[in-house]
């Protein structure tokens, strides 16, 4: 298991992308975070000294990568309080929302009519997801005949309990959203969500993308049926993810990709699945990914998730006072001293956003221009693209107040202010 001193961890010193771009101050971790020492080492160890292939075969070798790599989905369902099976590899969390939203399609074709979503069925998502958690659904929807249906979002970009209470109804069979939007920095109400679902004898899906990472997170208290996570935003590598579904859903859901090491039996006409996780996992997986994925969540259990939170809490105020701070910047999202996850889009009034980014770039701050990936979210903004600046545990005051001071001269030298 990879430890650290949760100091060492906060320090930037701990994290060789950002030793070796010591003046950067990279604000973009909602996109990708970067790997510390012990992550990339301990997939150094095991590509140099345990690589081999997993569950097929009965050599010493294949124990030994087999055991890195199931030692590694263990860490993962500890992390955030799952089941070992109830953990399954993917390629990353998008794949993850694809697995669950294909399987649904082929439920009543491949045994498993109890979860199949017929015509008139409706699936609901908010107006705020990532497209990852969009667009599988509305494939599963026009397969199935079903309708889509989409909590409204304010001019913030925010929704409530009340609002997705007045979109869900007896027929819905699914609710898909985000715990953290990739864009507002909005912390949805999970458990109230799930309660409603189950009112109504819904399934719930959760994008935990950017909470896994940074939030205290059990999903088996909380109770969600699925949940899908990405390796590369909580400090490992990318080519790798991970779908929580509750066992007994897992094991009855239909694989969306088929092939070997997911079945019992195959004969010419057919073939029967092994239970989750091995029906999900067809075809040679990404081991080694796989084993820095596990390190990684050993590295956060280390520090503890409620430090990681507790530091990006404060980092989210600094953020939102540093945007709030520089006239003729609109920021989207909770409003300030409202809960939030540790980051802020927003716009520069009379400066494009790629512009915003680009000038920020020019001065060693990384940060994220475009739609995010949630164009009806930011057409419920009003804008086209807003420019985001997102925190992690190397994050320090330093790298906010550099944004804030930058910011500070964005709209003088686009000549906004003439
Ligand atoms: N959902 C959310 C909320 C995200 O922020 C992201 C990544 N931007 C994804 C899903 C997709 O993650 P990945 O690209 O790792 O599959």
């Amino acid at each position: 298991m990879t430890t650290t001193s949760p100091a060492a961890a906060f320090a930037r010193g701990a994290y060789p992308y950002l030793r070796t771009h010591a003046d950067r101050a990279y604000l973009d971790s909602a996109a990708t975070s970067q790997r510390p020492d012990a992550v990339l080492e301990a997939e150094d160890t095991f590509a140099r000294t345990e690589y081999a292939a997993v569950h097929r075969g009965s050599s010493m070798a294949t124990g030994e990568a087999t055991w890195a790599f199931e030692g590694a989905r263990e860490s993962i369902a500890r992390f955030v309080g799952a089941g070992e099976r109830e953990i399954v590899f993917t390629e990353n969390a998008t794949d993850s929302l694809n697995v669950v939203a294909l399987g649904l399609s082929d439920a009543a074709l491949f045994g498993a009519p109890e979860l199949a979503i017929g015509a008139g069925d409706e699936i609901v998502v908010t107006a705020a997801e990532h497209h990852a958690n969009l667009i599988p659904w509305q494939r599963l929807a026009r397969r199935a005949g079903a309708a889509l249906r989409a909590v409204h979002v304010d001019a913030q970009g925010l929704w409530t309990i009340d609002d997705l209470a007045a979109v869900v109804g007896p027929r819905t069979r699914l609710i898909a959203f985000a715990h953290v939007s990739n864009v507002t920095g909005l912390i949805a109400p999970v458990a109230e969500v799930v309660q409603l679902a189950r009112s109504v004898g819904a399934l719930t899906v959760l994008d935990a993308c950017q909470s896994a990472p940074h939030l205290p997170l059990d999903l088996g208290a909380l109770g969600v049926d699925f949940a899908a996570f990405s390796s590369h935003k909580m400090l490992g590598p990318t080519g790798v993810g991970a779908l929580f579904g509750r066992a007994e859903l897992l094991d009855s859901l239909p694989p969306a990709r088929t092939g070997g090491s997911t079945i019992t039996t195959v004969t010419l006409e057919g073939a029967e699945f092994l239970p989750a996780p091995q029906r999900f996992e067809a075809g040679t997986q990404p081991v080694t990914q796989a084993v820095g994925f596990g390190a990684a969540a050993d590295y956060l259990s280390g520090i503890g998730m409620d430090r990681v939170r507790a530091h990006e809490a404060e980092l989210a105020g600094l953020l939102v006072d540093a945007v709030l701070s520089v006239p003729s910047v609109r920021l989207f999202g909770p409003g300030a001293g409202a809960e939030r996850a540790g980051l802020v889009s927003f716009v520069v009034d009379g400066v494009h956003a790629h512009d915003v980014g680009q000038f920020l770039d020019d001065r060693g701050i990384t940060v994220r221009t475009g739609h995010h990936c949630a164009q009806p979210l930011h057409r419920a903004l009003g804008v086209a693209a807003t420019t985001r600046a997102s925190a992690y545990v190397y994050t320090n005051a330093d790298d906010v107040a550099r944004l804030g001071a930058a910011l500070a001269e964005v709209r003088a030298f686009f000549g906004a202010d003439r």
